[in-house]
């Protein structure tokens, strides 16, 4: 069969009627693009010869999986698609520069502690080094950021983030904070090491994964957002770039510029690293994406 089939008159009108167009209500942006989503389904439907059993597993492994869309959206690449895609809409717009955005990840937790100056971010107790991390907020002509608020957070030496820890050993908002930064732009803190992780074994991501013949696994990071008055607001994370998985993390969410080699002391990891944000152009530019996130 020739995916021509789906181009017949039958199957169009099915599409038309499934997708609210041949009504007079709805949403006509949502009905366009549910009918080429549907669309796109049907076709890869035909091309691959899906068979009813196939159609079927798939349909259940979604429905099996819902509560691990977070991570499955990054680890088959979609993620970081958005990102490519706004970076060559920024690109075509002359919007070029800065720190690179990447993936934000599913694990943001509202509402963390805001705190001053060379900050700890950790109260838990935990069997690993300290990481060091400081640097500048600048503009994209080098003058400081003021005014701006930085997001951080990151796992522990387990891999775990506290809010999602499986162990349930963690308190609330254990190496997560939001700095309130000074006018000179600078940032501190220190905090317990953390360490790479995988996947949830056993999980949908997981399942996925190993169909595939890939892996789970992400290098240690560190997640940011920074907003600031009259600057876009950035979504970005440092990898550590002397990890194992430094060159291939499932999530696609480590990218040139985003890879520095901790200066490592004992048990002490050191990272200078500056931030170069744009200048907001529109409102827009200074609000978060609308993205539902975890409130403790
Ligand atoms: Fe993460």
């Amino acid at each position: 069969m020739n995916t021509d089939f789906v181009q017949s008159a039958s199957v169009q009108d099915l599409l038309d009627r499934a997708s609210g167009l041949d009504t007079e209500g709805g949403d006509p942006r949502l009905q366009h693009i549910l009918r080429d989503l549907i669309e796109s389904v049907m076709t890869l439907i035909v091309k691959h010869d899906i068979s009813e059993s196939e159609f079927w597993k798939a349909v259940t492994f979604l429905q099996q999986g819902a509560d691990e869309f977070g991570l499955l959206v990054p680890g088959i690449g979609l993620e970081h698609f958005m990102d490519l895609y706004m970076d060559a809409k920024d690109a075509e717009a002359g919007r070029i520069g800065g720190t690179p955005r990447t993936i934000e990840g599913p694990l943001y937790v509202a509402d963390a502690p805001i705190v001053e100056g060379d900050v700890d971010l950790s109260q838990d107790a935990d069997d690993t080094g300290t990481l060091y991390m400081n640097g500048a907020i600048r503009g994209m002509e080098g003058e400081p950021v003021k005014g701006a608020l930085l997001h951080v957070w990151h796992a522990n030496s387990k891999g775990f983030y506290s809010h999602f820890d499986p162990t349930g050993t963690q308190s609330p908002f254990n190496n997560r904070r939001r700095i309130r930064i000074g006018d000179d732009g600078r940032y501190a803190f220190h905090s317990r090491l953390p360490s790479g992780y995988s996947v949830p074994p056993g999980g949908a991501a997981e399942t996925l994964m190993h169909a595939l013949g890939r892996h789970g696994s992400r290098p240690a990071h560190v997640h940011f957002f920074i907003e600031a008055p009259g600057y876009r607001t950035l979504t970005t994370q440092i990898n550590f770039g002397d990890d194992p998985f430094a060159a291939d993390d499932f999530a696609f969410g480590t990218r040139e510029g985003l890879l520095p080699v901790p200066n490592r002391q004992g048990d002490a990891a050191y990272i200078a690293f500056d931030f170069v944000l744009q200048k907001a152009d529109q409102v827009d530019d200074e609000r978060f994406s609308a993205r539902t996130r975890a409130v403790a």
